[in-house]
């Protein structure tokens, strides 16, 4: 979806809406690939850089499609669809966007909306692995946060984020695997972004439609 790879050392020009320079992120395990910082391609082929990317996200969430290509679930950024006039435009007006969504859930310091709930049993009386995958309505949810889940506010604690549409049920084998490549690349998620949060719970009861809540 992008037009460039990762580590990629093709010149993209300027951004179409900053003017910054384009910078694709390294490799390197120290930034997050594509999840923060990767440009991409608008509708009428100009660029965006990661940094406006970023602020866009609230109302143009971050969404994962199947790829023919890589036959794979990957990430899709619903900002290509503007061109760089609209792109301009949204970008003026995402503080006043922000300042809006933050009013209508009342002021929390970031908000999660779940769209899917997994469980995945665990051993004779532990507690079960739970993959909640949706998105960050806004602000930044960081692995360990303690979480005010659903409606009546039951507190449970995050305890990893996963690749969402990863495939992989999450169990005590599966966080074992994961490299360091992967605990960088999942360090946090930010407003707009699609994420899944992985908690281990006996009593957490969470729905489609619900909201998870940090303050
Ligand atoms: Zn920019």
């Amino acid at each position: 979806m992008a037009g460039y790879k990762i580590g990629d050392t093709r010149d993209l020009g300027y951004c179409a809406a900053c003017g910054n320079v384009i910078t694709i992120e390294a490799n390197n395990g120290i930034f997050r690939p594509q999840r923060c910082g990767n440009p991409v391609k608008l509708k009428d082929g100009e660029w965006l850089c990661g940094s406006c990317l970023r602020k866009l996200r609230v109302k143009y969430p971050q969404d994962y499609k199947p790829d023919p290509v890589q036959k794979a679930i990957m990430p899709f950024e619903s900002a290509a669809g503007l061109d760089a006039a609209e792109a301009r435009r949204e970008l003026s007006a995402a503080h006043d966007h922000l300042e809006s969504l933050r009013e209508k859930y009342g002021f929390h310091q970031a908000v999660f909306l779940v769209e899917d709930v997994k469980k995945e049993k665990s051993g004779f009386l532990k507690a079960p692995f739970i993959t909640v995958t949706g998105h960050v309505i806004y602000g930044t949810f960081y692995p360990y946060d303690e979480a005010a889940c659903g409606n009546a506010g039951y507190k449970a604690q995050i305890i990893a984020f996963e690749t969402p549409h990863g495939g992989l049920a999450v169990n005590e084998q599966t966080l074992r695997r994961w490299k360091p490549h992967d605990l960088i690349s999942y360090a946090w998620v930010d407003g707009g972004e699609e994420a899944a949060f992985v908690f281990r719970d006996k009593s957490l009861n969470l729905k489609p439609g619900d909201v998870i809540i940090k303050d």
